[in-house]
């Protein structure tokens, strides 16, 4: 599950830092044709090799200055865990000490890995343990497609990751160019060659970026939307006070007009009190009314020091719907079964709890296998 190469001195070029067009420029600039890319991303990526000298339609040249500049470094699985109904929770060791979580979830007819963008999280997100914890730094490129070569590796041809959330820690939009870089991996033939329509960026709402995402990479973009006024969302989603809902929805429109899905999913935490009454559901079909949308109902995964408490059940279904009966299709988020209390379980892994986690894990059926 490691690369062979983890040992290596670290002044070595990690060629999992780039994607095809940066492999391309690379090799070009090194005197080669630019077709070592596509060689090389199919060698690491589809076939698994990460010796060089394995690579056998390099030339031997080539083969031994990439031995002696260059390695294939990917983040160390350190903690594994995996749940009864067959998700697996991943504490991955970046550089520095640093560790992320990865997340995956099989399907009957999918697989979705659930990948963290920084160490930490710069937003202070009301309701978001990840953001308790401040920000740390953000991850590489090679620690982003990293652990969807780490868990594709682990997990073995018999399982495929199909689907690619960026939903874990962080704010994917703050660290665009990292992402976008390996998302542009996640996508490409020549690596996973995942559609445009399984790969979702998951934001809070960083409307510049929004919208250069548009110009650069073709994926599904979701909103942690979480409130439908500027008053509320002010103090759940701080960064609204920078980019307000009007600014936020004309971005979110521009975008479903190109984006591959042809509408935008807003992701909205169910809090008790807060943000789940008949009112907040009727000022949400307001909101959306201009925008083609989906709405995923996440039910509050808490935390310690939290006063939230997750919305009532029966309230979290009457909010859908409502949604539904205005014409909004609503999904609540959940594990296969389908009581409420496990889909909180389930959002373990995207949240950085380490004091509740044992309880939760023990609660959605999680043992430790590593
Ligand atoms: N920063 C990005 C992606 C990471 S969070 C974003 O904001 O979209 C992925 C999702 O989990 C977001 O919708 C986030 O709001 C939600 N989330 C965070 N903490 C949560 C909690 N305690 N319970 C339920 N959902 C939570």
């Amino acid at each position: 599950m490691t690369s062979a190469n983890a040992s290596v001195n670290l002044d070595k070029i990690n060629l999992l830092d780039y994607d095809r067009k940066g492999l391309q420029a690379f090799f070009v600039e090194m005197g080669e044709k630019p077709f070592r890319a596509t060689q090389l991303l199919k060698w690491i990526y589809q076939e698994g090799v990460e010796d060089f000298d394995q690579m056998t339609n390099l030339s031997k040249t080539l083969r031994a200055w990439l031995q002696d500049h260059c390695c294939i470094k990917a983040p160390e699985i350190v903690a594994e865990q995996k749940a009864s109904d067959g998700t697996y929770k991943w504490v991955m060791q970046m550089s520095c000490g640093n560790r992320v979580e990865t997340v995956y979830i099989p399907e009957e007819k999918r697989g979705t890995l659930c990948v963290s963008s920084q160490v930490g999280c710069a937003l202070a997100c009301t309701f978001c343990s990840t953001a308790r914890q401040g920000f740390n730094r953000n991850l590489t490129v090679a620690e982003i497609i990293g652990q969807l070569y780490v868990a594709q590796n682990r997990l073995g041809p018999q399982q495929k990751i199909t689907n690619v959330v960026m939903m874990g820690m962080g704010e994917p939009l703050l660290n665009f160019d990292n992402v976008v870089t390996a998302m542009n991996l996640m996508m490409d033939d020549f690596c996973y060659g995942l559609s445009k329509r399984r790969v979702t960026v998951s934001t809070s709402g960083v409307v510049p970026a929004m919208r250069r995402l548009h110009d650069v990479c073709d994926v599904s973009v979701a909103v942690s939307l979480h409130a439908a006024t500027d008053e509320l969302r002010d103090v759940l989603v701080p960064i609204n006070q920078k980019y307000p809902l009007r600014e936020l929805m004309a971005a979110c429109r521009d975008y479903a007009k190109q984006g591959p899905r042809k509408h935008i999913t807003f992701e909205y935490v169910m809090l008790d009190g807060i943000n789940d009454s008949e009112r907040d559901a009727k000022a949400l079909i307001r909101l959306l009314s201009h925008v083609p949308s989906k709405v995923n109902l996440i039910p509050f995964n808490p935390f310690p020091q939290t006063d939230y408490r997750c919305s009532k059940p029966e309230t979290i279904l009457r909010f859908r719907d409502i949604l539904h009966n205005a014409g909004i299709v609503t999904t609540i988020r959940k594990t296969r079964g389908d009581d409420i209390d496990a889909a909180c379980g389930q959002l373990v892994g995207q949240v950085q709890d380490k004091s509740r986690r044992h309880l939760k894990l023990q609660r959605a059926g999680v043992q430790h296998v590593a």
